[in-house]
C-alpha cells in the first residue's frame, strides 16, 4: 500500500478518536517515524502531504535530511548521546528524548547563539527498566532546572507506552496528560509544555483520546521495511 493510503486511513481513524473526546482532528500532528525505511519512502510520506519526519538514529536520520530536510519539520525521537548533539543541531527541529541534564547542557553549548531548540522531556510512566525517560516525581523539579539553558523550549512532555493491549495504555496516557497540565500551571517561560507526543502504530488512537498533539507513527504509515 502507498503511504498516501495509509496516511488517509490513519486520518480517518484520528477523526473517530477525536469525535469520541471532541477534539480539533487539526490539533493531532502525525509524525512519520522512517528509521526503517529508505529515503525513496520518506519523499513518499513529504508527497503525500506528512510534514513531520521523525528518526531515531543520528546517522540515518542525518543522512535523509541531507537529501530532504528543505522539505519538511524534522524530529528527533531516539535516545541521543551528548557527544552526537552537534550532528543533528540546525537540522531537526524538534527532540524527543530530553531526558538528562548533561543533554541539555550539551544542547546549550551547540545551538545557535539566540536560537532554540524545541524539546519534549520524555518520562517513563511506566517504570519499566528498559525504557528511558524521567521518574514522573522528578519532570517538574528537572523542568525547573532546564531554566538555565534558554537555548532549549520544552514545548511539552513524550512517553512511550509499554508494549501491551492499546486499551491497557490508556492509564499511562492519562498520567502524562495529568502530568503536563501541572507543569503547564507552573506558567514558566522556558516551558510553555502544549504538547504531548505519545501513541504509536499500535495504540496512536487512544493516545488521541487521550489528548496527544504528537503521535509518531512508523510501521502502519510508511512500513517497518521496505
Ligand atoms: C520506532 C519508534 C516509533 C514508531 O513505532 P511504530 O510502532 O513503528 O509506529 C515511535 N516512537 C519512537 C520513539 C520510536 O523509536
Amino acid at each position: 500500500m502507498s503511504v498516501k493510503d495509509h496516511y488517509f486511513d490513519i486520518q480517518q481513524r484520528i477523526g473517530q478518536a477525536c469525535k469520541k473526546n471532541d477534539r480539533n482532528p487539526h490539533a493531532v500532528h502525525v509524525v512519520a517515524v522512517t528509521k526503517y525505511v529508505s529515503e525513496e519512502r520518506t519523499q513518499e510520506a513529504l508527497h503525500a502531504g506528512i510534514r513531520h519526519i521523525g528518526e531515531n538514529r543520528v546517522e540515518g536520520g542525518v543522512k535523509k535530511w541531507d537529501a530532504l530536510g528543505d522539505s519538511g519539520t524534522w524530529h528527533f525521537i531516539g535516545s541521543l548521546q551528548s557527544k552526537k548533539v552537534k550532528h543533528i543541531v540546525g537540522k531537526f527541529d524538534y527532540l524527543h528524548s530530553l531526558d538528562r541534564l548533561s543533554l541539555a547542557k550539551e544542547i546549550q553549548k551547540r545551538m545557535p547563539e539566540g536560537k532554540q531548540l524545541k524539546c519534549f522531556v520524555q518520562v517513563n510512566v511506566s517504570g519499566e527498566e528498559t525504557k528511558s525517560g524521567l521518574n514522573p516525581e522528578n519532570t517538574i523539579a528537572f523542568i525547573e532546572e532546564l531554566r538555565q539553558y534558554p537555548a532549549i523550549e520544552v514545548v511539552g512532555l513524550m512517553t512511550m507506552a509499554p508494549y501491551i493491549e492499546a486499551e491497557e495504555v490508556r492509564p499511562y496516557f492519562q498520567r502524562l496528560r495529568k502530568l503536563k497540565q501541572e507543569v503547564e500551571k507552573q506558567n514558566y517561560s522556558h516551558a510553555p509544555c502544549r504538547e504531548l507526543s505519545m501513541g504509536m502504530s499500535n495504540d496512536f488512537e487512544v493516545a488521541v483520546e487521550e489528548g496527544a498533539t504528537f503521535i509518531r507513527i512508523g510501521s502502519a504509515l510508511v512500513g517497518s521495511r521496505d
